[in-house]
Order: C-alpha cells, then sequence, then structure tokens
C-alpha cells in the first residue's frame, strides 16, 4: 500500500512538472502567434473592444480589397500548434456566426466543390502585382460547426467558374471545424494559393504553396516582421527589418 502511494505520488509530481513546463515553453510561444485570440476575443466575440485598424476596403492603393471585417489575428507564418506554417489570414469578426459580410477580393472565377460545406475558391487569371501567372484565392470556415452553410445561395455546392467581381458577397463568417477536435471560434481564414502551372490551386494547408498577402493589401502581415495589430504602409516588404 505504500508502494502504491509513493507511486501515485511520485506519478502527480511528474505530472505537475509537465504541467507547469507546457505552460511556461508554450506560453509565449501563443503570444506570439496570435493563437491566443482564438481564446480570448473570438470565443466570446469581444473583438469589438479591439482596435481595428482597417476596415473594408482597406488601404488605398493596395490591388485586394479586405475580404471581410474584423480583428486580423493569426497572421501568414504565424504558428498553429507550434507548425509556424498558417498559410493565409484569419480575421475575426465580432458578430457571431452567420453575420459578418465576406466579400472576393478582385475580380475572378469562382468555384466551390461539391463537398465543400464552408468554403470557396477564386481563380484570378492575372495576378495584379505579377501578371504572367494565374493565382487563386480561397476563403474557409463560412458554416457553422453542425455544417450549415453561410455560403450564399448564388454559390451554391458544384459551382464551376462563376465569374464575379471584386466585392462580391461570397457569405458570412462561420465556425466550422471540418469536424475535427479543433474548435475555432468565428473568423475567415483567408489564403493566396499558387497555381500548379496546370490550371489547378495548389494545396493550400502547405504554406509553400501560398504567397504572402502583404503586397496585395499594403500591409506587412508576414510574421517574420508583422505590425500588429496590421496597419496601412508603403513598406510591406519584410526585407531590411
Ligand atoms: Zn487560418
Amino acid at each position: 500500500m505504500k508502494d502504491f502511494i509513493k507511486s501515485l505520488l511520485a506519478m502527480l509530481l511528474l505530472l505537475l512538472s509537465c504541467v507547469v513546463f507546457a505552460l511556461g515553453y508554450s506560453t509565449p510561444r501563443l503570444q506570439e502567434s496570435g493563437l491566443l485570440d482564438y481564446w480570448r476575443y473570438g470565443r466570446n466575440h469581444q473583438t469589438a473592444n479591439l482596435p481595428q485598424a482597417i476596415s473594408l476596403p482597406g488601404c488605398p492603393n493596395a490591388p485586394f480589397v479586405l475580404p471581410t471585417n474584423g480583428w486580423i489575428g493569426v497572421l501568414y507564418g504565424d504558428s498553429i500548434l507550434g507548425t509556424f506554417n498558417h498559410s493565409g489570414l484569419d480575421i475575426f469578426g465580432d458578430k457571431g456566426n452567420g453575420v459578418t459580410p465576406v466579400y472576393a477580393v478582385a475580380d475572378g472565377y469562382v468555384t466551390r466543390y461539391p463537398y465543400w460545406v464552408s468554403a470557396v475558391i477564386i481563380r484570378h487569371p492575372r495576378d495584379p502585382l505579377k501578371p504572367e501567372r494565374q493565382i487563386w484565392t480561397y476563403y474557409a470556415h463560412m458554416a457553422d460547426v453542425e455544417g450549415h452553410s453561410f455560403i450564399v445561395d448564388q454559390i451554391p455546392a458544384g459551382t464551376v467558374e462563376l465569374k464575379i467581381k471584386q466585392g462580391t458577397l461570397l457569405g458570412y463568417q462561420g465556425d466550422y471545424n471540418a469536424h475535427t477536435w479543433r474548435e475555432v471560434s468565428t473568423h475567415l481564414h483567408f489564403s493566396i494559393v499558387l497555381d500548379n502551372g496546370e490550371g489547378l490551386f495548389m494545396n493550400e494547408m502547405e504554406r509553400v504553396n501560398t504567397l504572402d498577402p502583404s503586397p496585395y493589401f499594403g500591409m506587412r502581415l508576414n510574421s517574420r516582421c508583422a505590425d500588429r495589430p496590421p496597419a496601412c504602409t508603403q513598406t510591406v516588404s519584410c526585407a531590411g527589418n
């Protein structure tokens, strides 16, 4: 019995030190990454209390308009669970699910695969910053956790290459998590995705397949040199920082 209590105590001590280590190790990384935004602001829809330096349409002279309003909390290259691989921007509206509109950032052709509950992708035949190439913009989390979609009726599942204008309403922010364990709060995930050279978009989950959104929005949004909160600037590149 004594041995049992001893080993129980040893296990408790081990557990406690693990917790202390994990907290000490993860807190600065979380703060740095913006992941805390998911807890603090998004969960309770308290983004209204945060500075929102930029609202639609975005920065003057930027080629893209902002896709939605809210706290631009998780930036390009930020860490999600230690990966430093965030492929786009997470923008948190303050009004909960199905309320904050999401717009096309530029003219293009929108596609929504038959099984896409919360996402659409737009093909832009000419990258405004490099017109010889085609790029794509991807918009996700436009549904609730049960899978009730907030994408507008004009873009039903199965839509292929519907021509749209910059500023076209696509849907509304939601908290869809693809039925995984990972809880997210109401926001839009937005990314700029490279073309594979054969007219198809690449896997946007990998950051190497995406572009730094900074020059497209006229803000420093790359975690290497980002402004937090983001602000309109002439110098969007990380070089020299
Ligand atoms: Zn995201």
